[in-house]
This record gives C-alpha cells, sequence and structure tokens, in this order.
C-alpha cells in the first residue's frame, strides 16, 4: 500500500509517498510560491532530485505537478496514479468535531469548513488541497489527521480559559493546543523506548523548532499542552511571543496607535527570539551570535529555555509526577546546550543529564544518567508516518 501524505499552506504543499510495506519513504517534495510562479522541489529513492519552476496557478496545478513528477520515468517512483492508494491529509484544526482521524466525506469538508474561523490561516488552505487530490484521483480514499485531535482528552479544568461562560458556549472560545501528531507519536515511541506500556506512564513531551509547544501525557491521554486557542500560546517561540499579559494588546493600540491586526502581526512574526534578540527567528543562529557575545541573544535563549522549564514544572504538578522528558522537533532534536539548559532547571524533578549521552543529534537517546530517577529523551519526531499510518488504519 502506497500512501500520499500531503501538508498544504496557504502558499505552499509538502508532500511525502510512503510504502507502508516498510514505511519507506519512496519520494517527497515541496511545492512553494504556488500562486506566484512555482518552485517544485522533488527527490525519489535512488534518483537524481527533480527542480521545476513549473508554473503554478493554484493547488490544482501544483497536487498536478506532484504527481506527474511521481509518475515521471526519470525521476518517479510510481507507474500509474492507480498505485497511490490513499491521500492522508495534514488539517490544522478539527475544533471540537474530531478526536481521531477521519476518512474524508462532503460532511467531513463542511465539519473542517466549519473550524476556518478558528484557524483562518490554515484550515482553508487544507481543504483546498483536499478538493485539489479529489479532482485529479477521484477514486482514491482521502483522510484527514488533526492538529488539534490528540488534545481533545484534556480535561475541562485545562480547556478552559477563566472568561464568562457563554464565551465558550458561543464561538468555542478554549484551548485546543496543537502539534498533536507530534506529541502522540513521540509519547508512544517514548514508553517503547522504555520498554513500559503506554498506559502506565507520566511523560512531558516538548515539540521545540520554530513553532514549540509542551504536552502532558497521562496513561497515553493528552492532558495539557500549551498552545490554546491559538498556535500563539504558550512558549517563547522562533517569532511567537507566546503567552503574555493581555493588557499589552490594549495598551500598545492605545500608546502605538496600531491597529488590533498590526498588534497580532507583531504577536506571530516580530516577537519570541527573534523580537528578542534582533538577530534571527533560527536558534541556530542566535546560538552563534550568544557564542560571539551577543548579549540580546543570550537573553533570548535563557528566556526560552526557562519559559519550557517552567512549562514542564507546572505539567509535572499537573500529573502529580513524570517518568520521562522528550525532546523533539527542530531544537529538540538536534541542539545539546539547548536540551542541557532546560535539564539544568529540573534537577528537583529527578533527572540528571548524561553531557556524553546528551551530546547526539536526530537519533532516539535516552540521555539521563543511569541514577537519573527521571529518563530525558530524544525523540526525532515524524508526523508524515504518523499521517499516514493513520490512513492505512482507517482504510483498513
Ligand atoms: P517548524 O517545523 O516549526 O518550522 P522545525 O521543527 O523544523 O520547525 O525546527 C526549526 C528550528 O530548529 C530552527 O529554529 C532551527 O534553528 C532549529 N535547529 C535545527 N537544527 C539545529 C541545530 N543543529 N542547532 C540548533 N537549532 C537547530
Amino acid at each position: 500500500m502506497k500512501i500520499l501524505v500531503v501538508n498544504c499552506g496557504s502558499s505552499s504543499l509538502k508532500y511525502q509517498l510512503i510504502d507502508m510495506a516498510d514505511e519507506k519513504v519512496l519520494a517527497k517534495g515541496l511545492c512553494e510560491r504556488i500562486g506566484i510562479d512555482g518552485k517544485l522541489k522533488h527527490s525519489s529513492l535512488g534518483k537524481p532530485d527533480y527542480d521545476s519552476n513549473a508554473p503554478m496557478h493554484d493547488h490544482t496545478d501544483a497536487i498536478g505537478l506532484v504527481l506527474d513528477a511521481l509518475l515521471d520515468k526519470e525521476h518517479g517512483v510510481i507507474e500509474s496514479i492507480d498505485e497511490v492508494n490513499a491521500v492522508g491529509h495534514r488539517v490544522v484544526h478539527g475544533g471540537e468535531l474530531f478526536s481521531s482521524s477521519v476518512r474524508i466525506t462532503d460532511e467531513v469538508k463542511k465539519a473542517i469548513e466549519a473550524c476556518n474561523d478558528l484557524a483562518p490561516l490554515h484550515n482553508p488552505p487544507n481543504l483546498i488541497g483536499i478538493s485539489a487530490c479529489e479532482k485529479l484521483m477521484p477514486n482514491t480514499p482521502q483522510v484527514a489527521v488533526f492538529d488539534t485531535a490528540f488534545h481533545q482528552t484534556m480535561p475541562p479544568k485545562a480547556y478552559l480559559y477563566a472568561l464568562p461562560y457563554e464565551l465558550y458556549e458561543k464561538y468555542k472560545i478554549r484551548k485546543y493546543g496543537f502539534h498533536g501528531t507530534s506529541h502522540r507519536f513521540v509519547s508512544e515511541r517514548a514508553a517503547a523506548v522504555l520498554g513500559k506500556p503506554y498506559e502506565s506512564l507520566k511523560i512531558i513531551t516538548c515539540h521545540i523548532g520554530n513553532g514549540a509547544s509542551v504536552c502532558a501525557v497521562k496513561n497515553g491521554k493528552s492532558v495539557d499542552t500549551s498552545m490554546g486557542f491559538t498556535p500563539l500560546e504558550g512558549l517563547a517561540m522562533g517569532t511567537r511571543s507566546g503567552s503574555l499579559d493581555p493588557a499589552i494588546i490594549s495598551f500598545l493600540v492605545a500608546k502605538e496607535g496600531l491597529s488590533v491586526a498590526e498588534v497580532d502581526s507583531i504577536l506571530n512574526k516580530k516577537s519570541g527570539v527573534f523580537g528578542l534578540s534582533g538577530v534571527s527567528s533560527d536558534f541556530r543562529d542566535i546560538e552563534k551570535a550568544k557564542s560571539e557575545g551577543n548579549e540580546r541573544a543570550a537573553i533570548a535563549l535563557d528566556l526560552f529555555q526557562y519559559r519550557v522549564a517552567k512549562t514542564v514544572g507546572e505539567y509535572a504538578a499537573a500529573m502529580n509526577g513524570v517518568d520521562a522528558v522528550v525532546f523533539t522537533a527542530g531544537l529538540g532534536e538536534n541542539s545539546p546546550p539547548a536540551r542541557a539548559g532546560i535539564c539544568s532547571y529540573l534537577g528537583y524533578l529527578g533527572i540528571e543529564v548524561d553531557s556524553e549521552k546528551n551530546n547526539c543529534r536526530g537519533k532516539e537517546v535516552d540521555f539521563a544518567t543511569d541514577s537519573s530517577k527521571v529518563r530525558a529523551l530524544v525523540i526525532p519526531t515524524n508526523e508524515e508516518l504518523v499521517i499516514a499510518r493513520d490512513t492505512k488504519e482507517i482504510l483498513a
């Protein structure tokens, strides 16, 4: 069974074709600048890489070019489009309507559309990607895998904001959480690496990349997470502020004469470690600037790590203990100093880092000392594989 995994953004589309027999990635690529001009980067197992600047007026064009690349004699990996048995789509927001992945029907598409208000930048392009695939592969089943679904097990005390309850009833203003596919995957892997039943563990997963969130996974279920109504809440991120005093927004509107949209843009695009350091949103650049003596870069990294560590502490309290803290995504998988910095606050929980073991990148490692009471793990995430596995399971 071959599954095409599609992750559609407003002007980009990432894809992977996975052979479920051995879960090997047969081909993958990225379409960018959809609707502007068009750029495709495609690579296939054992074949030369392929780039194209063919125009992409819309997402249907983009999917068309992806299918052409997959079928291409020189760069492709399949001979007929019928070899693609199903398409799995990443959908960002499933609201309260979806607590697991589903096969896409007209009803499901309407329900995803009903969540557009909650994720105006993400859900509409996700739906466009679904329609484009339906158009070009009308007989191929499609599945939606939601970023929010894993967190639907949070209890009301975790997902409600202390706002008038009517606002929850009227607009569904509540915490949804994101990166659910990743938190689910790495927490399950952590249990496997520890050789213990998933349902018996208290795990805190730190997905720290450009976007960043922490999740408390108790007995295999998400019980709290740091992103909220939108992916802006919680940790400081590459360019996002994370949580702040909401009064700052009205203060800025009054003092700087900014519109709400302008403040929103500051909080989403100009804040986080980028805004603090003034260097970059890329942690590699900031770590380099710090090593060269840039003080603001050092503060940005300190603040970032401090807030991750505080959230881990919160979730250890929420679960009355923790068995393992897991690090994943760009920074979590690749930065020993970031992991060491965060763990330096967690000695009171019983975490002891083995510096030699921590000196690793991009592979599954338990980097706690043998005597550490709580395990500290690096687990590379693989959201595409989860989407493919869910798609396979739903169609079985
Ligand atoms: P997203 O998917 O949210 O865009 P990623 O999970 O790909 O982000 O993470 C991107 C971040 O990971 C970037 O800020 C990058 O600097 C950081 N990163 C990647 N490799 C390293 C590394 N070796 N050292 C430090 N940071 C790294």
